[in-house]
């Protein structure tokens, strides 16, 4: 802990929101940025309300979808509960970008004048404890035996940059094993009669944290999917990406047995 400073209080929950500890499924799921809270000790970032409801704070849909693809795998889901503007937790967090100064275009005040002890506790309050979570459920998963596969859910924003993104869903990888994202790439774009993009709308690289962490050093099959946020805009568009990826997966994992 750093000296003096305590970023989340006793009403503040732990980072790493578990559901369905117990989960028969192969599937690992992981959502590192379905959470739009702030510690209290945060106060607001120095931002409107209306801003944790954007594309800059939270991936909109994600936390709804994991909780019904989690109930429809029987599969445990990890969910990452802070704002990714108080930390992302799917950047390494000695890059400066883990804690963004500014977001597609909005200036984070608090961001902007961090000390190093602010920095620090964000890190270990909430980035170290919600991946040492991840790295315990892959442990033992692995001491029983179990096979696992992670899935690492994110939505992402129909337009950006004045470009209207054509895909309804994408698949990101990169290095690693990556049998398991291609199988999914295959069933998806079987399944749906819209584009799914290939590395796209962003290609997975060294900037992203949590699949090149937790699975490439153990070669893990892995899959990062990206949904557009205006299809998980619904209770009924939460429920039928589900029900589709659900299907998919449960597929793609097949495809390789
Ligand atoms: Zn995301």
């Amino acid at each position: 802990m750093s000296a003096g400073v305590r970023l989340l209080g006793p009403d503040d929950p732990a980072p790493c929101i578990v559901l369905n500890p117990a989960g028969a499924s192969s599937f690992l799921l992981v959502a590192d940025h379905a959470g739009c809270a702030v510690p209290s000790g945060l106060g607001d970032l120095g931002l409107e309300a209306q801003d944790f409801a954007r594309h800059i704070a939270v991936d909109i849909g994600v936390a709804a979808l994991g909780e019904a693809l989690s109930a429809r795998l029987d599969a445990t889901l990890l969910r990452q509960h802070y704002s990714r503007l108080v930390i992302d937790c799917n950047r390494d967090p000695a890059r400066a970008d883990a804690i963004p100064p500014v977001s597609d275009g909005t200036p984070i005040p608090a961001n902007a004048s961090l000390s190093p002890e602010g920095r620090a506790a964000r890190i270990e309050e909430i980035h170290a404890p919600y991946h040492a979570a991840i790295a315990a459920a892959l442990g033992q998963r692995d001491a029983l035996g179990r096979r696992t596969i992670v899935v690492a859910l994110h939505s992402f924003t129909p337009r950006m940059n004045g470009f209207d993104r054509p895909w309804h869903a994408g698949l990101l990888y990169d290095r690693g094993d990556t049998r398991f994202a291609h199988a999914v790439l295959a069933r998806l774009s079987a399944a749906i009669d819209a584009p799914v993009g290939d590395n796209e709308p962003y290609a997975m690289d060294g900037i992203d944290y949590t699949v090149p962490h937790h699975c490439y050093p153990a070669d893990r099959l892995y899959a990062e999917l990206e949904i557009r946020q205006d299809l998980l805009g619904s209770p009924e568009g939460v429920a039928q990406w589900a029900e589709r990826l659900a299907g998919v997966l449960t597929a793609a994992a097949g495809d390789l047995v």
